[in-house]
Order: C-alpha cells, then sequence, then structure tokens
C-alpha cells in the first residue's frame, strides 16, 4: 500500500490496535500517504520511533456524565478528553456534542488537529472531546446542567498552559458560557482556559466567524495563485449552516461569489439565482429546519429532503461544512461531471479517500480541513494571546490577522507539495508542512 515497509508495518499494527475505530484509521492513512515522501530519505524518523510515537494520543480521558433532565429523571452520558499531542504548546481543540460521538470520532478528529494546529504557526498542541450527548431539542436548563456535570470531570484536566477546549458540532457561545462559568467558579480563576468565550468575559472578536471566514481567505488564496482568478461571481455550494456553513456563505457574498444552495441535516434549499443569505442567517440562527422554512420567504427555490442530494446542483465551488465522510465518492463524481473545479474542506474530513482522489485526478483543486478550516483555531491561539495579555484586539485586528494566516497555511502547504510532489496536491503538502513542525518539536525535547 505504501512505498515504505515501515509504514506499512506500523499501519497493521494500528489497524489491529485500533480496531473498529474507521474515522481514526482514515485519518491515519491520509496521513501515512503524506508520510510515504518522507520517511525514506530520513532515516531518524523511523529511529527515533516518531510515527509509533505521533499516531498514539498521549493521552484519553474517559467519564461518566450524570445529569437531571426537566422531568426530574437522571441521565448518563459518556464524555470524553482526547489529549492527542503537546509537542508544540498545550493541547487545544474543541468539543463536540452529538449523540454519535465516539472515540474513533474524537482520535480522529484530536489527530488531525495536531497538524492543524501546527500548520497556524502559533503553540498549540492538538486535543478534542466532548460527549455522546445531544443539545439539540435540550431546553437551557437542561444543557446547562449537562454542561456543568461534565466539566465537574473534566476541569482537573484543564488549564490555560495544560489544555484549553473550545467549541464544535453542538457546543457555541452557550455550550461555552456554561462550561467556563463553572470551570472558573470551581478553580476560582479567571483564566482563558476556554476560547471561543462570549465577547463580556473574554471571546475574541471575529472567533465566531473566523473558520468560515478562513476557509474563504483559504480559497481565495487558491483561486489567484493557480487559475489567477477571485470569487466574483462563482457559483457556490455549502453543505451545513451551523457556525462554519453560515459564515463562510456570508464571506463568500462579501468577495463577490453566489451561493446558490446549502443544506442542513433534513435537507437543501437551491435557487439557481442566489440563496437570500440575510434569510438563511436569521432562520439557522432560530431552527434546525432552515432549508425546509427557507421556501417560505422565497418561493423561487426549490427544496430536496436528501442532504446528500447538494453535490449534484452545478457549482464552480463546493465546500462541505457539515460533518465527516458526508461527501463520498458518488457525490465527487457528480461535482465532476457538473463542472465543479474546486473542492475546500470546511469541516474535518469531509471528504472519504476515493472521494479525494477522484476529485484530485479529474484536477479539480482541492483543499484540505486540515489546512482550509484552521481559521477557527487560529482565532482560537489569537483569543489567548489577548487573555494573556488582559488586552483585546479590534474587530479588524483579528480579522487582518486571520487573512494573514490563511494566507500563510496556503503557502507552506503549496510549498511542500511543490517539494515533494505536484503543486496541486495540497493534501500532501498540509500533512508534511504541519508534521514538520510538530516532529522538530518532539526530536528537540527527546523521547518520553
Ligand atoms: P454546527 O453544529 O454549528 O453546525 C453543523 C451543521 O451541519 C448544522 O447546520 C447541521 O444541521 C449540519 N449537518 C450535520 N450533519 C449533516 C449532514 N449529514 N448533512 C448536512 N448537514 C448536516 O457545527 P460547526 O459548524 O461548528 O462544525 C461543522 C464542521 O466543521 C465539523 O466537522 C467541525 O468539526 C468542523 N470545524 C468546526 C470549527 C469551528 O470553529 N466551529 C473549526 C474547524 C472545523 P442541523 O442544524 O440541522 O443539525
Amino acid at each position: 500500500m505504501f512505498k515504505s515497509e515501515y509504514l506499512n508495518g506500523l499501519f497493521k499494527q494500528v489497524s489491529e490496535r485500533n480496531e473498529g475505530q474507521p474515522e481514526y484509521l482514515q485519518a491515519v492513512e491520509e496521513f501515512f500517504e503524506a508520510m510515504d515522501f518522507i520517511v525514506l530519505s530520513d532515516p531518524k524518523i523511523e529511529k527515533f520511533g516518531i510515527m509509533e510515537r505521533i499516531i498514539e494520543p498521549e493521552r484519553i480521558i474517559k467519564f461518566r456524565v450524570t445529569w437531571i433532565d426537566d422531568t426530574g429523571k437522571v441521565n448518563v452520558n459518556r464524555g470524553y478528553r482526547v489529549q492527542f499531542n503537546s509537542a508544540i504548546g498545550p493541547y487545544k481543540g474543541g468539543l463536540r456534542f452529538h449523540s454519535s460521538v465516539n472515540e474513533s470520532i474524537l482520535k480522529f478528529l484530536g489527530f488531525e488537529q495536531t497538524f492543524k494546529n501546527a500548520l497556524t504557526g502559533l503553540p498549540m498542541g492538538g486535543g478534542k472531546g466532548g460527549a455522546d450527548f445531544d443539545p439539540r431539542g435540550r431546553s437551557d436548563g437542561e444543557i446547562m446542567r449537562f454542561c456543568q456535570n461534565y466539566m465537574l470531570e473534566l476541569y482537573r484536566h484543564l488549564g490555560p498552559d495544560t489544555d484549553v477546549p473550545a467549541g464544535d458540532i453542538g457546543v457555541g457561545f452557550r455550550e461555552v458560557g456554561y462550561m467556563y462559568g463553572i470551570y472558573k467558579k470551581i478553580v476560582n480563576e479567571s483564566t482563558g482556559v476556554f476560547t471561543g468565550k462570549g465577547l463580556t468575559y473574554g471571546g475574541s472578536l471575529v472567533r465566531k466567524e473566523a473558520t468560515g471566514y478562513g476557509l474563504l481567505y483559504f480559497v481565495q488564496e487558491m483561486l489567484r495563485v493557480y487559475r489567477n482568478d477571485d470569487l466574483k461571481d462563482k457559483k457556490i455550494i455549502i453543505s451545513g449552516s451551523g457556525k462554519v456553513g453560515l459564515h463562510a456563505a456570508l464571506k463568500a457574498r462579501e468577495l463577490g461569489g453566489k451561493v446558490v444552495a446549502m443544506s442542513d441535516v433534513n435537507g437543501f434549499v437551491h435557487d439557481p439565482n442566489g440563496l437570500d443569505l440575510d434569510i438563511v442567517k436569521s432562520l439557522a440562527s432560530e431552527t434546525t429546519e432552515f432549508s425546509k422554512k427557507y421556501l417560505e420567504y422565497r418561493s423561487n427555490a426549490t427544496y430536496d429532503e436528501n442532504p446528500m442530494n447538494i453535490w449534484t446542483i452545478p457549482c464552480d465551488i463546493a465546500l462541505p461544512c457539515a460533518t465527516q465522510n458526508e461527501l463520498p465518492l458518488e457525490s465527487a463524481k457528480a461535482l465532476v461531471d457538473n463542472g465543479c473545479f474546486l473542492v475546500a474542506e470546511g469541516a474535518n474530513m469531509p471528504t472519504t479517500l476515493d472521494a479525494t482522489k477522484h476529485l484530485q485526478h479529474a484536477d479539480v483543486l482541492f483543499a484540505p480541513g486540515k489546512a482550509a478550516n484552521a481559521g477557527g483555531v487560529a482565532v482560537s491561539g489569537l483569543e489567548m494571546t489577548q487573555n494573556a495579555m488582559h488586552y483585546p484586539w479590534t474587530y479588524a485586528e483579528v480579522d487582518e490577522k486571520l487573512e494573514v494566516i490563511m494566507t500563510e497555511i496556503f503557502n507552506k502547504a503549496y510549498n511542500e507539495a511543490r517539494k515533494y510532489t505536484d503543486h496541486r496536491n495540497l493534501v500532501i503538502g498540509a500533512n508534511i508542512a504541519g508534521f514538520m513542525r510538530v516532529y522538530q518539536a518532539m526530536l528537540d525535547q527527546g523521547v518520553m
């Protein structure tokens, strides 16, 4: 499978050790494909067991979360924190609250996060956490009790220089606020131990927009470098209409693009003349069924109750911004057949491995999530800096820094891609660029 026997042996071992964890193995396989370009020429990687160490999380914390719902019933969920790699800084990565959360998904996310954080150039290690709790349909009181009980265990593993969580699917300002509030009460310190906080208690301007905005800054740079082009009048489709999808859409509009379709978990809405994003914005913030409700406001739009069918809509650019493995091979084929020439991942690992390869072979420009969606964690890093300085930056200052960081991430991935393979292969480039920083830090700090 790989040219390197070392990687082949290791992949067999990691597959046996992590049986039943398909998402994690998928992330390792993609990473090893990139490592195949460098391990043969650098014997230190094998000698110092770098790969063996980098694929094994430093620590996994798994715990029971007990909480009482509005009917008085006691509920039990599973909480986790995967502290993946601290070579370049404190563990950093979001918390996901969703019924599908398990160890495989959090390990894949923590693994990806390690290289993503390295790409930002900021001092942040990789981590991820969450619980198999679904906030959808729960009252504010239930969510608060869940968050407080989740933190009653997790707080002891956190600290501004140890581990700094943030939001992810199912965790936004409300959940971060409840978790930060109880953390502060327990430890009696106002330290910036969460990012994605509310603006009234230490949050950073642009954090909520950062992943979506950063994605568009990255796409803008790809268009400029590869096609001498920009976003003006490009037809764009976006899956998901949560924190990432919505802000990607808004920045796309600002940069001249036309968002023609967006989805949620129940379906998608399509308007070839461009969606009215002000309606999308107000609906997406108040209902989980925004795409169906959109028709009540714009009758010329069409609704399809299968969100996967969004990939059959003709477009120039596709931005998967919902969840992992939401863009499989048949969807990639439909995108190619309908003329799409650029796919950039706002979500983490939304494109399956075979779909990614199909897009690349068809000459579609492809941006992997660990580079293209790094804007969120980059602004989280800036939030940590502002908290440490006890001094907030303005909106324009943070936005400008975000754009610079995204352009630099593109350049790092592009340069490594050009050095080792095709300059268009940003998957290989991003993996190598992220790895190099973590690798050097691990070497410098000795074996432990
Ligand atoms: P949210 O929970 O805010 O939004 C997720 C959106 O995706 C919702 O609109 C949801 O619909 C929709 N959705 C979920 N499953 C599907 C599906 N199968 N098909 C279509 N739509 C679906 O999460 P985020 O926006 O924060 O995160 C989205 C992705 O981006 C995740 O992969 C996350 O890991 C990644 N990411 C997030 C970052 C951040 O800063 N938040 C940073 C980097 C990556 P509904 O509302 O109906 O449930």
